[in-house]
C-alpha cells in the first residue's frame, strides 16, 4: 500500500520534498476482523486543493486539522469500495469524500466523510471538482453568498482554476458580464474561447491592477467572487459599485506567507455599503445532493465546459500539489491513482 506522508511541517512555499512516497506492507482486501462501521476504499482520483496548504502547517492557520508529520496526507478523493461493516456502503459502491493519499484507506467514519456517488456513468474524477467539492463551491458560493441579479457585472480571480471556471459559468447563465483574471495568456484564451467569458486578462502583465479593472468595468463591479486576496482584492474594492458584494471564497496569494499582505482600501466598504462575507463548502453539504442533480444534468445535456489537469500515478501528487501555488494547473487539478 503506497502512500504520500508528510515528511516535515511547512514554513513558506511547499516543496515535492516536504512530502514522500513510502511503500508498507500488502494490499488489504477486507476491512479488519470485529470492527464495525467502517470501510475499505480503493483510491481512485485525488483532488488537489488549495486549503491543504493550511493543513501542511501547525500554526492553527488553517479551519481544519493540520497533517500529522510521518502520517499520509488526507483530503478529498474518488473511491471504489473494497469492503464494507458499515449498513450505508457495500462493496463496488462509487464514493466521494475525505480519503487518504495511499492506494487503499480504511475510512472510520464513512457516513461523515464520504457521499455514494448517483451518477458513476459520468467521467468518476469529475467528483473531485465539477461533481464535488469544487463544484458544488462554485454553485454555493456565487448563487447563495454572491446572491446575483440578472445582468449584473462580476468579476472572477483565478477564474481558469477549479472554482473559477465553473462560477464564470453560472454567472453567464444568470446572463450577468463576466470577466476573469487569470496567470497566463492561454489561460486567458481559455476564458474567453471555452468557459464563455465576456473578458479576461492576465494578471501578471498587467503594471496597474486597479485600471486593469476600470478598463473593463467603466461601470464597477456588482460581485466579486474572490478567490486570491491580496493586492488583486485591494484593487477590485476600488471599482466596486454600491451595494456590491464579495463572496470571499479564498486569498490564495496570502496562504504562503508568514506576514498577510495589507489591504489598503477597506473604507470603500462603508462608501460603497459593500457585503463581504466568507464561507466553507462543507457548512452547505446538506444542499449537496440537490447540487449533485443539476450538475450531472449539465454534463449530460452538454451545458457546461470543465477542464481538468491530469496527473498520472500517487508518486505525482506532492508535485500536482504544490503547482496551485505556482499556477501550474490549468483547470482542476487532480491525480490518478487507479482508473478501477
Ligand atoms: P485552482 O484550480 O484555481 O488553483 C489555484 C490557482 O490559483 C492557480 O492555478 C493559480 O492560477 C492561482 N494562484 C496561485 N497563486 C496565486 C497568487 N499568488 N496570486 C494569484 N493567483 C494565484 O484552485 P481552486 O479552484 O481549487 O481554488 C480556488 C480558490 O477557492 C482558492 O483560494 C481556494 O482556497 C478556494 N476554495 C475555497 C473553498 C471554500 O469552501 N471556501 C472550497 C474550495 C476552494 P493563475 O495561473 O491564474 O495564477
Amino acid at each position: 500500500n503506497k502512500k504520500i506522508v508528510l515528511k516535515n511541517y511547512v514554513k513558506g512555499f511547499p516543496k515535492e520534498s516536504d512530502m514522500e512516497l513510502v511503500a508498507t506492507g500488502t494490499a488489504p482486501s477486507k476491512v479488519p476482523e470485529g470492527v464495525a462501521g467502517v470501510v475499505l476504499v480503493k483510491n481512485l482520483y485525488l483532488s488537489c486543493d488549495p486549503y491543504m496548504r493550511g493543513r501542511m502547517s501547525n500554526n492553527g492557520g488553517s479551519y481544519v486539522d493540520s497533517f500529522v508529520v510521518g502520517e499520509p496526507i488526507t483530503g478529498y478523493g474518488v473511491c471504489k469500495v473494497v469492503d464494507s461493516s458499515h449498513p450505508g456502503f457495500k462493496a463496488g459502491d462509487f464514493v466521494w469524500g475525505m480519503t487518504g493519499w495511499e492506494e487503499y484507506s480504511l475510512i472510520k467514519d464513512p457516513s461523515k466523510a464520504l457521499f455514494t456517488i448517483r451518477h458513476p456513468d459520468l467521467p468518476l474524477s469529475y467528483y473531485t471538482g465539477l461533481l464535488g467539492m469544487a463544484g458544488f463551491t462554485a454553485y454555493v458560493g456565487f448563487h447563495e453568498i454572491c446572491a446575483p441579479k440578472e445582468g449584473e457585472r462580476v468579476f472572477v480571480s483565478a477564474a481558469s482554476g477549479a472554482v473559477g471556471q465553473l462560477v464564470g459559468q453560472f454567472a453567464k447563465q444568470m446572463g450577468c458580464y463576466v470577466v476573469g483574471s487569470a496567470g497566463s495568456d492561454d489561460k486567458v484564451r481559455l476564458l474567453r474561447e471555452k468557459f464563455g467569458f465576456d473578458e479576461a486578462f492576465n494578471y501578471k502583465e498587467e503594471k496597474d491592477l486597479d485600471q486593469a479593472l476600470k478598463r473593463r468595468f467603466p461601470d464597477g463591479i456588482d460581485v466579486y467572487f474572490e478567490n486570491v486576496g491580496g493586492a488583486m482584492l485591494d484593487a477590485v474594492l476600488l471599482n466596486m459599485r454600491v451595494g456590491g458584494r464579495v463572496a470571499a471564497c479564498g486569498m490564495i496569494s496570502q496562504y504562503n506567507l508568514d506576514r498577510p499582505d495589507p489591504v489598503h482600501n477597506l473604507v470603500t466598504i462603508v462608501m460603497k455599503r459593500l457585503r463581504i462575507q466568507g464561507f466553507i463548502v462543507s457548512d452547505h453539504y446538506g444542499k449537496y445532493r440537490e447540487y449533485e442533480e443539476t450538475a450531472a444534468r449539465y454534463v449530460k445535456e452538454g451545458k457546461i465546459a470543465y477542464v481538468e489537469d491530469v496527473a498520472e500515478g500517487l508518486e505525482n501528487a506532492p508535485a500536482a500539489l504544490i503547482g496551485l501555488f505556482s499556477g501550474r494547473n490549468v483547470g482542476k487539478q487532480v491525480v490518478v491513482v487507479a482508473r478501477e
